[in-house]
């Protein structure tokens, strides 16, 4: 028996109201979604966590994408990036990553963390037995921020910049509802929560964006320029923080590493 999922959920809402004497609240995604979702009423055991609705995370992500595409809020950003860059990865993930903006790399082909500091992000994620495409990967800004002409390199993206473009990725999560959330660097934390503190006093412990488990370490990049095997250790601490949270099997091999 399938019934519309939106009509259940309005009158649970409505229950709620009535016991509690307060409106309850759900985001604009979250109706958007239960919209289109039928429920199958089961007479059998409680399905678990994940995977127990058919999922269109993919389709409610790629209409997201469509409008970031257009998007020229930035004007100055619309008109120097060669295209925007919205995510990559599985719009199932349990394990999200976040970082600040995309460089040049990101820039030309179209996807998050493909640069030198992609390629050390997708070697850490092969350590901890993930693919890229297991996770989901996604920056605060979706636009490379831009350059005086003639210059080389990338600049970290401005609050304000942040500010205009941090609804796109608060959909994102909205929308895929991960487990845990990584944010890689002081910058993503900053566009994210909108604290800015040094990363000795964020990183290696959890933190919570709208009810998520946020563990907060290095950014890549940072492990390239600092390649001290203290440093890879700490973010490796980090990881395996979010694989236990995540109840991930760890080897004594994946313990020990840059012991
Ligand atoms: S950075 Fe974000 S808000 Fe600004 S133009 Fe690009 S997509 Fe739009």
């Amino acid at each position: 028996m399938t019934q519309p999922a939106l009509d259940l959920v309005i009158a649970a809402l409505e229950r709620i109201r009535e016991k509690n004497d307060r409106a309850p609240r759900a985001s604009r995604t979250a109706l958007a979604r239960l919209e289109d979702a039928p429920v199958v009423v089961s007479l059998g055991a409680s399905p678990s966590h994940r995977g127990s609705q058919p999922s269109n995370r993919a389709e409610l992500l790629a209409a997201v994408r469509e409008r970031v595409s257009a998007c020229t809020q930035c004007a100055h950003l619309a008109c120097s990036r060669t295209q925007t860059v919205f995510g990559v990865g599985n719009p199932d993930a349990d394990l999200m990553f976040i970082g600040e903006a995309p460089g040049a790399d990101e820039d030309q082909q179209g996807e998050p963390f493909v640069g030198r500091a992609g390629q050390l992000l997708t070697r850490i994620l092969k350590a901890m037995n993930f693919a890229r495409e297991d996770v989901y990967i996604a920056n605060i800004l979706k636009c490379r921020p831009d350059l005086p002409t003639g210059s080389f390199g990338n600049r970290p993206p401005t609050p304000a910049e942040m500010q205009t473009c941090r609804p796109y990725l608060v959909e994102q999560i909205d929308i895929i509802q991960p487990s845990v959330l990584v944010a890689l660097g002081a910058v993503a934390v900053e566009g994210l929560l909108g604290t800015r503190s040094a990363m000795r006093e964020l990183r290696g412990r959890w933190h919570t964006y709208n009810g998520i488990p946020l563990m907060i370490t290095y950014h890549p990049a940072y492990l390239l320029r600092n390649q001290a095997p203290s440093e890879k250790r700490k973010v490796w601490e980090d990881m395996l923080q979010v694989l236990e949270r995540l109840e991930r099997p760890i080897s004594e091999r994946q313990r020990s590493y840059f012991l």
